[in-house]
């Protein structure tokens, strides 16, 4: 990747993990101050309804949060926008609407299908190294007899 797009990318990140915090903030202030006045006996548990919704809210943008982070990280050590299980780069115009990503289009749509068909449980040995094990020791043997 260019050097200007990963500045880019890198002040787009920058911006979009200032908006999370500050709207962390909030979000534990609001809790704070809805808990420490509890202005009427009525509705409380409506109001512990919404501090469930609230902490919702807020571990979602945590693990974005974490993502953000990620992909900083990424993008000084080099990795960013290389797809985690193809190691092809991810299109442009798909970091753009997505930086956080760490598949391409295509593996990402790959996951999804297997997601679909396996439940979400089963979808996480995707992209791991070791399917191509036979093959590679049918080269060694091969190399050996050489
Ligand atoms: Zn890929």
């Amino acid at each position: 990747m260019k050097q200007e797009d990963l500045l880019h990318f890198r002040s787009l990140l920058h911006n979009q993990l200032n908006e999370l915090l500050h709207k962390a903030d909030n979000t534990l202030a609001d809790l704070i101050d809805t808990s420490e006045h509890p202005t009427e006996m009525i509705d409380l548990a409506h109001m512990e309804m919404n501090r469930g919704f609230t902490l919702r809210i807020r571990e979602r943008e945590m693990r974005l949060i974490e993502k953000i982070i990620i992909a900083l990280e990424n993008i000084e050590n080099g990795s960013f926008g290389i797809c985690e299980a193809c190691g092809e780069e991810i299109a442009l115009q798909r970091l753009e609407a997505r930086p956080v990503t760490t598949y391409c289009i295509a593996c990402k749509k790959e996951m999804e299908a297997l997601e679909q068909s396996r439940g979400p449980q089963r979808a996480s040995g995707f992209g791991m190294p070791g399917v191509r094990r036979a093959d590679y020791s049918a080269l060694r043997a091969q190399s050996e007899e050489n």
